[in-house]
């Protein structure tokens, strides 16, 4: 049996100049940690792509963790062999079968990155692809292959390989600072975050849960939502922030119509307080433009003028359709959709502001005391660490903790 090798391929990391080593290392760095114990022997960098060995009895869950990963492109499940013309040949053979057993036609497509090989790619291509036809019974098609198999000859061995996996392309975490994400249970945020982590950033996520007007149903939900995120190496902690007494305060000394509001204010400055801590350079939140009331431009406008950080909005130009099929894709949306109380909706008014001024909002939490309320919420927060190589926690850190 030849040995097996999951090779990953990077696209845009590839065109980034003079930043290329770094970017580079992280990738290498956090494919160790997504791979983790399925990988003994380490990864090696071959003629632009890492290259992972592996057991062939791994191989599977290793493509799949790999694939995961922000900043890979695709990976390929290699055969590793000598330039033995007998085994490139059994290689191919193997690749095509294994890449798709309902297949008619196939393509060779070889290359050469090690120059002292005699053999041209286009002999290699005619050589292999006799052999496989022979073998397989298979039809040779050259312009849209049931299965592509490539060969790549490189100093010392050749790798051959028909399975491929997409990955979710994007930069690898950590070569773009840290963000505060603020996540509730729901179906948005999560993505929201996801986009954000896939383009590099460290996510930290912030959750307001009603606690302790409602349970803390959100909060479990939350924390298995990050779960899920954390799989891409990129959700390093969660911070949870029992908000349901700051709610009634509100609820008790602000005008009806503009509770949501200053609640989401009220969120944004407590999330703005953990960023200092934690020196993140963003906030990311979950909406969309006029997805629901509180969406309006001019309520974003409302809620903004709290935040002195720059707030992203990766969904804001997203149908809700398109949401939740990327929520399916990366494995929230089941999470999103269980049973859950939105502290949001505490003491909701029965007609919430949908065009709000900044100067109403500002006068209308002229009765608060807005430094006293993130005061208490730090006080109150805990938090769960996920694994994320790239990430410093915070020193000092903040006083409790969960775990
Ligand atoms: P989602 O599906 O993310 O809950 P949504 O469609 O319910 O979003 P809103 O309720 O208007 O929209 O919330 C807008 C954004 O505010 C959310 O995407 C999230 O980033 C943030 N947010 C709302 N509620 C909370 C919460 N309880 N904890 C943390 N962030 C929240
Ligand atoms: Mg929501």
């Amino acid at each position: 049996m030849f040995e097996r090798a999951v090779l990953v391929h990077y696209h845009e990391i590839a065109l980034k100049g003079r930043n290329r080593g770094r970017f580079e290392r992280q990738l290498q760095q956090n494919l160790i940690a997504a791979v983790g114990e399925l990988s003994t022997v380490g990864i090696e960098r071959v003629a632009s792509r890492l290259v992972i060995p592996v057991a062939p009895s791994l191989a599977a869950e290793m493509l799949a963790r790999v694939s995961a990963v922000p900043g890979v492109s695709s990976a390929s499940l290699a055969f590793v062999t000598s330039r033995d013309a007998a085994e490139m040949e059994q290689a191919a053979i193997l690749a095509v079968r294994e890449a798709d057993s309902a297949a008619r036609t196939f393509a060779i497509a070889a290359r050469r990155s090690a120059t002292d090989h005699a053999e041209r790619s286009l002999e290699i291509n005619r050589r292999l692809g006799a052999a496989v036809q022979a073998e397989t019974g298979l039809a040779v098609n050259l312009d849209a292959p049931d299965v592509l198999c490539r060969v790549e000859v490189v100093q010392g061995e050749v790798y051959t390989y028909a399975k491929r996996v997409a990955g979710p392309g994007g930069l690898p975490v950590g070569t773009s600072g840290k963000v505060i994400a603020l996540l509730s249970a729901g179906i948005d945020s999560p993505v929201a975050t996801w986009r954000i982590i896939r383009r590099g950033a460290v996510a930290v996520g912030v959750h307001f849960s009603g606690r302790p007007q409602t349970d803390d149903l959100s909060e479990r939900v939350t924390e298995e939502i990050a779960a899920v995120l954390a799989r891409t190496g990129g959700m390093a902690r969660l911070y949870v922030v029992p908000f349901g007494d700051l709610q009634r305060e509100i609820s008790l000394l602000a005008p009806p119509d503009l509770r949501i509001l200053l609640y989401r204010r009220l969120m944004i400055r407590v999330a703005e307080a953990i960023a200092a801590e934690e020196r993140a350079g963003a906030l990311v939140t979950g909406e969309s433009l006029g997805q629901v009331a509180s969406q309006t431009l001019e309520n974003i406008a409302a809620v903004d003028a709290a935040a002195t950080l720059p707030v992203l909005r990766p969904l804001a130009g997203h149908d809700k359709q398109e949401i939740i099929a990327e929520a399916r894709r990366i494995g929230t949306f089941e999470l999103s959709t269980q049973q859950h109380t939105d502290c949001c909706t505490l003491f909701m008014p029965r007609t919430p502001e949908t065009h709000a001024k900044v100067w109403q909002v500002e006068k209308g939490e002229s009765d608060l005391d807005v430094d006293r309320m993130v005061s208490d919420a730090l006080a109150s927060l805990s938090w769960t660490d996920y694994a994320c190589v790239s990430y410093r926690p915070p020193k000092p850190r903040p006083r409790s903790a969960t775990l």
